[in-house]
């Protein structure tokens, strides 16, 4: 195996949706000619605002979704991304976590039967080993084996991500797309799943793509980045690179834009909370380099 051979690569992805308005169906060019490239054991961040197609790529990604065009290598073979992924060696090596671990964990489901669920294709199931490897899964997130018998709502929303994790480990994946998976949580548990990813990534070799519109945190986690705008890939490169010296002035508002707010909100002592309106003027500004006739059809979700 070619240790330099991306683990993942996404040429030419095309995604069209089609939106009902009051008249017509209207097409919604989610994703435009993306190239991706995921290096192996690295981590590549994904940003750019709400409806810039981040989601969209994900889902191509994990068989979630199909695209109207383009081609996915995995580990130097290509993936059929019109075929079902079931059949496939990337469904199991390919695993996600979700922003919202309610929605992805079943709340009448102890922990352990959670666990289970995805290695009941392996021999484990039900036998000591299965418990074993349960234990272990769950240290590898920082979590005690008393977690086994709880259920969700036990937990808090940083512990119920890393249950999630866990579970996305079961698998024993090469690939970990974390989708806003960060996003919902307090800046300072936030960290500590940021820290636990990191570890990860060294302890097991995980490749990691980790989206979020907030860039604080993808810039702390990845080695590469990419910023997507309207369904195109603006700038992809190097972290350091990408984020402290943007070529593009798209990138140069994002980036301004995080800096501005975040410290508002992380520290609301230092220097009082300013008024909404400047917030509000700020993010309107940076969203003014989005045409206005393609902002009309974009659902808004931060
Ligand atoms: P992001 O994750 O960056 O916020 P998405 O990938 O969710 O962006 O969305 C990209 C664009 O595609 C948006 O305009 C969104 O409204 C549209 N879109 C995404 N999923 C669907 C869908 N299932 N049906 C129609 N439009 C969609
Ligand atoms: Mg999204």
């Amino acid at each position: 195996m070619d240790e330099s051979q991306p683990i993942l690569q996404m040429t030419g992805i095309v995604k069209t949706f089609y939106v009902r308005n009051r008249l017509q169906r209207v097409p919604v060019r989610a994703l435009d000619d993306v190239d991706v490239v995921l290096r192996r054991g690295k981590v590549l961040g994904i940003i750019g605002e709400s409806g810039s197609g981040k989601s969209t790529l994900a889902n191509i990604i994990m068989g979630l979704e199909t695209p109207d065009a383009g081609t996915m290598l995995f580990d130097g073979a290509a993936v059929d991304l019109h075929a079902k992924r079931s059949s496939q060696r990337a469904l199991r090596a390919i695993q996600v976590v979700f922003q919202d671990p309610y929605s992805s964990l079943n709340p009448r489901m102890r922990v352990k039967a959670l666990l289970r669920e995805p290695l009941r294709h392996e021999r484990f199931d039900r036998s000591q080993d299965f418990v074993q490897r349960c234990v272990s899964l769950l240290e590898m997130v920082g979590l005690p084996a008393s977690a086994l018998e709880k259920y969700p709502h036990q937990f808090s929303g940083g512990q119920r991500q890393r249950i999630a994790i866990a579970r996305a480990l079961a698998m024993n994946p090469k690939v970990l797309v974390c989708d806003e998976a960060v996003s919902a949580l307090d800046v300072s548990i936030q960290a500590q799943i940021l820290a636990l990813l990191i570890d990860l990534k060294e302890r097991l070799g995980l490749s990691i793509v980790f989206i979020a519109h907030g860039l604080n945190a993808v810039e702390r986690i990845s080695d590469d980045v990419v910023v997507m705008n309207l369904g195109k890939v603006v700038e992809h490169g190097p972290a350091g690179v990408v984020l402290q010296n943007p070529a593009t002035d798209y990138t140069k508002k994002l980036v301004e834009i995080s800096r501005d707010i975040v410290p508002f909100t992380l520290v609301p002592g230092e220097g009082g909370v300013p008024p909404r309106t400047e917030v509000l003027a700020a993010i309107s500004e940076a969203v003014r380099v989005v045409p206005a006739s393609r902002r009309t059809w974009r659902r808004k979700k931060w």
